[in-house]
């Protein structure tokens, strides 16, 4: 059986807490996209980390964490991340690296700066860690798979190929040092020694798994709304954030994806440029960002503050469809717990017409949100597990959203630990 967990939103919905909570029944945990620029944060009993590469099932003994063909693989990353677990009490996890995975350049990392640099105030706010030049070659087919790194008169040429290519760019577009075929070389030969022991070909893998009946959990990067066809393009990320996409990254039929959990967050947050309709800015904003998350909404990757809004019901219900969403899992209600009173996005005028369908993005640019405003419940709802216990207000507050959005919420997070978790029936 395949589940998909992937976000509704902008990413930071607390999808890395919902795949450890699933993964306690998972053989196989796979990322199928994305790369070292987003992170998920993951409190368990050893202690707080953050994830950029590695799938969040490497805290258990009994799954195999895998990096699907869909990934941009940045090795010397992924090597640390293996060592600051380790590091930490960890036991070595099972990693599986697909063979047909493309490899972040050392040059891709430093493109993405010179080019944020280049653009200057139209910059895309980009995390800088390769991911659209490493995707822009990829379909330009000048990338670097892993399976080449093990055949070493392919990689000599297309080393010298590469840094011919790199260097007019480098010498008259950013005027910066040039690349060393040599030297690109012998970092080639440092990832292929590191990477080696993991290599192996995934999607077969996978395949037999399924037929063994196996459990597996595709773990999504970033949500919908900045996937690079349905999201808020141009302000999105260079790979595609939906569940379907899964079954391309993995290598697995798409019949196979029986069960999609789209993690929505109770109020919106968004790294990066782009349309944000229900944002919220000042000391409502610096209070609701302080209390966010776990210790605050920050970046996991850059440590930059998020920009913050109150719950955006177009977005969602949008966001929701678009994965879709079989469950909902409805996170970080906890924190709302201070509100008096709670505003939610309810719709957008646009040009003076009220709308509840998410629009293209030179319409999204002049959305304007309307608001309802729900009663808070103002207390401590941590550490309850019934749903009936929830207060009303809180449950009105979950109730009213799933109606918005149309998907049932089966799951509500109370807190950012493995068990805080409140599952529901959902009348819809
Ligand atoms: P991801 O990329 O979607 O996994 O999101 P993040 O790593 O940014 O996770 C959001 C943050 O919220 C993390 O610090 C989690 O530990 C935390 N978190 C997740 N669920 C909850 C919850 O229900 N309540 C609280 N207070 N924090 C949560």
């Amino acid at each position: 059986m395949v589940k998909a967990i992937v976000g509704a939103n902008w990413g930071d919905e607390g999808k890395g807490k919902i795949t450890d909570m699933l993964a306690q029944e998972a053989d196989y945990i796979v990322r199928f996209q994305g790369g070292a620029n987003a992170g998920h944060t993951i409190v368990n009993n050893y202690g707080k980390f953050a994830l950029h590469t590695l799938p969040s099932g490497v805290f258990y003994n009994h799954t195999t964490s895998v990096i699907g063909n869909g990934v941009a693989l940045n090795i010397p990353v992924l090597f640390n991340e293996i060592k600051s677990i380790t590091d930490k009490g960890v036991p070595m996890p099972r990693i599986a690296v697909s063979d047909r995975c493309q490899i972040v350049m050392p040059y891709h990392i430093l493109f993405d700066q010179y080019e944020e640099e280049r653009l200057g105030k139209a910059s895309f706010g980009s995390t800088k860690s390769g991911i659209a030049p490493f995707y822009s070659d990829k379909y330009a087919k000048v990338g670097y798979q892993v399976s080449e790194l093990f055949d070493d008169d392919i990689l000599r040429d297309k080393v010298v190929r590469t840094c011919e290519q790199k260097n007019v760019l480098l010498e008259h577009l950013y005027h910066k040092p040039l690349l060393n075929p040599e030297e690109l070389l012998a970092t080639l030969h440092e990832y292929r020694d590191m990477i080696a022991p993991y290599v192996c070909d995934v999607s077969t893998m996978l395949w037999n798994a399924i037929k063994e009946g196996k459990n597996i959990l595709l773990e999504g990067q970033l949500g919908t709304l900045k996937d690079p066809d349905h999201g808020i393009y141009p302000m999105v990320t260079s790979s595609s954030t939906l569940a379907a996409y899964g079954a391309i990254g993995a290598g697995l039929p798409p019949y196979e994806i029986k069960q999609i959990v789209t993690v929505c967050k109770a109020y919106s947050s968004a790294v990066g440029a782009g349309a944000f309709v229900s944002e919220i800015f000042g000391d409502e904003a610096d209070e609701l960002r302080r209390r966010g998350g776990d210790g605050g909404e920050f970046g996991a990757t850059t440590g930059r503050p998020r920009r913050m809004g109150w719950f955006d019901c177009v977005a969602s219900k949008y966001g929701c469809r678009m994965q879709g969403t079989t469950d909902v899992a409805f996170t970080v209600l906890d924190v709302l717990g201070y509100l008096d009173e709670i505003p939610v996005c309810v719709g957008y005028e646009i040009d003076g017409e009220v709308t509840t369908d998410f629009p293209v993005t030179s319409k999204l640019e002049k959305a304007k949100p309307v608001l309802k405003t729900l009663p808070g419940w103002k207390t401590d709802i941590r550490g309850i597990k019934n749903y009936e216990e929830l207060p009303e207000n809180c449950r009105n507050y979950i109730e009213f959203i799933e109606e918005q959005i149309g998907f049932p919420i089966t799951m509500v997070s109370n807190g950012p630990g493995r068990d805080d978790i409140i599952y529901r029936k959902s009348a819809i």
